[in-house]
């Protein structure tokens, strides 16, 4: 089995390879955990993260764990489920195929070639379809329409384009994403899969687990209550340095900034309540929260769960409610439930001179 298979396993290769390989998906999730567990972290991870994880070691393991996911994904009892799934694979292998366009020096040190842009092209069937123009691509109307209909933003409008025989210039950037959106429908196509009974049986307990991560990351819709003496620990030490001044790592900020997003806050006030510290970066703050908003980018995203704030070194002073949650929401969720109403003072009605 290929890396580059590995890396992006819903290219039409990859699924040859692993029936060339003759293997049987039941006697893989009967006899194989490490498959198994990388499927699952495949689908937390999508739920939680919105991107799979990062890559097994092993070859096999990791290219399994695709047709493993793709169950699992059907098996939960929720069309949400399936629809972010395939969207963090598409969001994990744009992460990958930008940066083998790039440079793909990544995959030649594991002796794979990485994928190109005409490949990736030809895979969709897009060659004929897309052509160079100078520095930019123009691209048939109808395979342009396809791809640009779901996704956000006034300028996927062809209204907004300049369409010259049936096709439509764009960049390379765009073209990009539309290829991104390609792999989400490649992996979202036929699910749900009719799932034999063995196989459901072998993996109910792991889609208990999936659902039950589900449940948790469902209210996020509803919470829109800023009371920050409420926040998991992790999230007022976030807090606290931003508005002490101290530089954060890009993942501490997305960290911070995601969650209060996700409990609420707009642009503006996210902005406000870093303003303690005068040094702080208006305009990095204002971008970064418009595009985990979804406003300035095709996703809208999620704070990390536990286990990716502990793998970036981002949980701090977890204490025994944390043994109990999976999530930084989920702790916040449990805290403004347990709260006495008069605790529950939105930082947004508080007196101005009141410190968050
Ligand atoms: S366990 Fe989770 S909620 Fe608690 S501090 Fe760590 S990351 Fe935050």
């Amino acid at each position: 089995m290929d890396a580059r298979h590995a890396r992006y396993p819903f290219l039409g290769g990859a699924r040859e390879a692993v029936e060339a390989a003759g293997v049987d998906l039941a006697d893989v999730v009967a006899t194989d955990r490490d498959v198994v567990e990388r499927a699952v972290e495949r689908v937390t991870r999508a739920l939680t993260d919105r991107e799979v994880g990062p890559m097994a070691r092993s070859t096999r393991v990791e290219l399994l764990s695709y047709p493993v996911a793709r169950v699992l994904a059907s098996l939960v009892d929720a069309d949400v489920a399936r629809r972010r799934y395939a969207s963090a694979e598409a969001a994990t292998a744009y992460e990958r195929f930008t940066t083998d366009f790039d440079d793909d020096a990544e995959m030649r040190s594991v002796g794979s070639a990485g994928l190109t842009r005409d490949a990736l092209l030809r895979e969709f069937g897009l060659s004929v379809a897309v052509r160079r123009d100078g520095e930019r691509y123009r691209m048939d109307v109808v395979p342009y329409l396809e791809y640009a209909a779901s996704l956000r933003g006034e300028e996927w409008r062809l209204a907004t384009r300049a369409l010259s025989d049936g096709t439509v210039p764009i960049g390379a950037d765009e073209l990009d994403r539309l290829l991104r959106q390609a792999v989400e429908e490649r992996v979202a196509d036929g699910l749900p899969l009719s799932v034999p009974d063995a196989i459901s049986s072998e993996l109910s307990r792991e889609v208990a687990t999936i659902e039950e991560t589900l449940a948790e990351l469902d209210f996020t819709r509803d919470i829109d209550t800023v009371v920050p003496e409420l926040f998991p620990p992790c999230m007022q030490h976030l807090l606290d340095g931003i508005q002490r001044g101290d530089h954060l790592p890009h993942h501490s900020r997305f960290a911070i900034t995601s969650f209060l997003a996700n409990i609420g806050l707009a642009t503006d006030e996210i902005v406000d309540l870093y303003a303690v510290n005068p040094g702080f970066g208006r305009e990095m703050t204002r971008y970064q929260a418009d595009h985990i908003r979804g406003d300035s980018s095709p996703t809208e995203y999620t704070a990390p769960s536990c286990a990716t704030m502990q793998a970036y070194g981002d949980c701090v002073n977890p204490d025994d409610l944390c043994d109990a949650v999976s999530h930084p929401l989920s702790y916040y969720e449990a805290k403004l439930e347990d709260a006495d109403e008069d605790e529950v003072t939105d930082w947004r009605e508080r007196d101005s001179d009141e410190d968050p």
